[in-house]
């Protein structure tokens, strides 16, 4: 499962924010979860077109995609050299997908603050710098055998040639991401395992008062975003730790008091979503609605092993329906009849929003 990262300095609300996200959790005791690390959370990906579709073929069970939330703690100045919990956050931050950089952005003289005044640039340099520091740390111990192992295998070349740029960029304060671009690049640095290749969204976490549009502080946060080609929310750790407390039907008024349409979570689920590059197609029938988590440009089979891997070593074809015509048309039967049920082939690409049924050989 896809799992995302949650990292920050001290104090700066990744608990508050995590504890909203595990009391979101409990709510979805229903679907069938293991239960894992207390630092890890599941959430489900809103997803408001699976009840319609349910509506339509009349079952009651939805099972949304989900998305894996890791609390990452012990990130401070010099973590790379040890201080702090050291190198144990860094394992941590090895295995996910994307990050959850939670940047301070309210004022509060009762909470304090590690480096002693609040400047949501130069806590994002203190992080990217301990990223940047691993991840230098580590290629320069890989690059010798990289280095004496091309000498034998010449197909090794192209992955120094990448190691070498990738040191120096980091060396300058270039993180990896910026540095690795082609497609051709990104496969072969992922057997680096580095920490700066990985998309980042930044969370300007503020008070309820700055709520929707911010203050000075996020505002800076919006302009390092832009300049490095991440992605930022503005959201209050604080205000969703209320929400999660609230009963389900108090949420719309309470989200609307605040300004939102959404809930901060919500919104992150959802952007983490596209920083990865991930959509979205069903399987509907009587007994569930599930929503199967693809990457964008993913072709049928390869969607088809989403559900299982013999499904795509087996597969023959998809017959494919969008679900606003599902819903429109209100039965698989009218689809047909309408002629918008197709049939695909192993080319096709599938769209997000597809309503899918797989025909393969076992
Ligand atoms: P962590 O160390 O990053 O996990 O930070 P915590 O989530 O433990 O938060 C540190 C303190 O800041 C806690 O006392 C929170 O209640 C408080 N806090 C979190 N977000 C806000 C906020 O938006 N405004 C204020 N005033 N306090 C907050």
């Amino acid at each position: 499962s896809l799992r995302c990262g949650i990292v920050g300095l001290p104090n700066v609300g990744k608990s508050t924010l995590f504890n909203a996200i595990t009391a979101k959790q409990a709510e979805a005791a229903n679907y069938p979860f293991c239960t894992i690390e207390p630092n890890v959370g599941t959430v489900l990906v809103p997803d408001e077109r699976m009840q319609l579709i349910a509506d339509v073929v009349k079952t009651p069970t939805l099972v949304p995609a989900t998305l894996e939330i890791v609390d990452i703690a012990g990130l401070v100045r010099g973590a790379s050299k040890g201080e702090g919990l050291g190198n144990q956050f860094l394992s941590h931050i090895r295995e996910v997908d994307a990050i959850v950089h939670v940047v301070r952005c309210f004022d509060d003289s009762n909470i304090i603050h590690v480096e002693g005044k609040i400047d949501p640039a130069d806590d994002i340099a203190t992080i990217d710098t301990e990223l940047m520091l691993a991840d230098l740390d580590s290629m320069e111990r890989r690059i010798e055998k990289l280095r004496k192992n091309a000498r034998k295998e010449k197909d090794l070349l192209l992955q120094v040639e990448l190691a070498e740029r990738i040191i120096t960029g980091l060396s300058e304060g270039v993180p990896a991401r910026a540095i690795i671009q082609s497609p051709e690049e990104k496969e072969l640095a992922r057997q680096f395992f580095l920490l700066t290749s990985k998309p980042i969204l930044y969370a300007a976490n503020v008070g309820e008062a700055d709520l929707p549009d911010g203050n000075a502080y996020t505002g800076r946060v919006a302009e390092i975003a832009a300049e490095s080609g991440s992605m930022m929310l503005i959201i209050s750790a604080k205000s969703e730790a209320d929400i999660a407390e609230l009963p389900e039907e108090e949420r719309p008024e309470f989200l609307e008091s605040l300004g939102l349409d959404m809930s901060g979570l919500d919104r992150v689920i959802k952007t983490a979503y596209d920083l990865l590059g991930l959509q979205t197609y069903f399987t509907a029938g009587e007994k569930e609605v599930h929503a199967w988590t693809i990457r964008k440009g993913a072709a049928a089979p390869e969607a088809a092993g989403a559900i299982h891997s013999d499904f795509e070593k087996g597969f023959i074809r998809a017959e494919v329906m969008s679900y606003r015509d599902l819903i429109e048309l209100g039965s698989e039967q009218k689809v047909k009849e309408a002629g918008k049920l197709r049939s695909e082939g192993r080319d096709y690409i599938v769209r997000d929003g597809d309503v899918i049924v797989f025909r393969f050989n076992v």
